[in-house]
């Protein structure tokens, strides 16, 4: 990783998780100078390290760092965040041995909510590779906790609130802080606020606090169930990173 502060935040939580469930971890922090053959060959090394289970290389890298052939060079057995193209495709088959923890954590979320997913109709506002497009995939499979239609929607989609108006499930991963508002929804619709927006606040001492893409306040009093920012798909996010790294160490034993 290089010193992006989001990232060094969302690292440690990550540590801290595994240190508490007993995984070890182990932070390599590269410097801003790091050429992508040295990035190369860090990843080549931890991939023949019978002792390392699990490989992640946090995003964003310092710039000049290409990072899909970084997120390539992880060894698939070992990719717990399920970004190397081997993973993606088996998981978009239905067969998967990994599955991207964000999207993970959303389904994980519904599910022990006792909210249903097949059959329903669910919106997704964002189409990154690492939360909309594998989520839209997770969620239309033919399977258990899955089955849903889904419409993907994004920035060249005409007239947002006519889809998000009919979901039963209104997934917000975009970016934007507050840009779905309660008027927005369907009664009693279910909204998952995957967004983390860092937005001005002179009340805090940091300054700034963080905020979903979801304008809770008008979103609340319509929606059936609603998930903070932060405390929602945040730490999910980070459980379904431990459910990997352990399928991971399986993998090898
Ligand atoms: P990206 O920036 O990669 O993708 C954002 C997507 O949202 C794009 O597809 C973009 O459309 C779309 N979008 C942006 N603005 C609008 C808009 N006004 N209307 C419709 N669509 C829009 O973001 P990520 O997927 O990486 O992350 C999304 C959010 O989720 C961020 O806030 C991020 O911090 C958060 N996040 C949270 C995680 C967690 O664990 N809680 C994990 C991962 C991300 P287009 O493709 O057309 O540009």
């Amino acid at each position: 990783m290089g010193c992006d502060p989001a990232s060094q935040v969302y690292v440690r939580n990550k540590h801290k998780a595994c240190e508490e469930c007993g995984i070890k971890s182990t932070i390599i922090e590269l410097p801003e100078t790091t050429t992508q053959p040295e990035l190369l060959a860090q990843i080549e090394k931890l991939n023949g390290d019978k002792a390392v289970h699990g490989i992640l290389v946090q995003s964003p890298l310092p710039k000049g760092l290409d990072e899909h052939q970084a997120f390539q060079a992880v060894d698939p057995l070992k990719d717990v965040d399920c970004f190397h193209p081997e993973n993606i495709g088996l998981m978009m088959l239905g067969t998967p041995r990994f599955l991207p923890c964000t999207p993970a954590g959303v389904i994980e979320l519904l599910v022990r909510t006792g909210i249903e997913i097949s059959g329903q109709y669910i919106v997704i506002v964002g189409r990154s590779n690492i939360v909309g497009k594998p989520l839209a995939n997770m969620l239309i499979q033919k399977a258990k906790n899955a089955n849903a239609t889904v419409t993907i929607c994004h920035t060249g989609t005409k007239g947002l609130s006519y889809y998000t108006k009919q979901a039963d499930i209104v997934v917000a991963a975009a970016g934007c802080a507050g840009m779905i508002l309660g008027d927005m929804l369907n009664t009693n619709c279910v909204v998952v606020d995957v967004g983390t927006n860092e937005i001005e606040d002179s009340t805090k001492k940091s300054g700034h606090r963080l905020v979903g893409d979801v304008d809770y306040e008008s979103a609340s009093k319509v929606a059936s169930y609603i998930t903070p920012v932060p405390g929602g798909v945040g730490p999910m996010t980070i459980a379904m990173l431990l459910k990997n790294t352990v399928a991971a160490a399986k993998l090898t034993l």
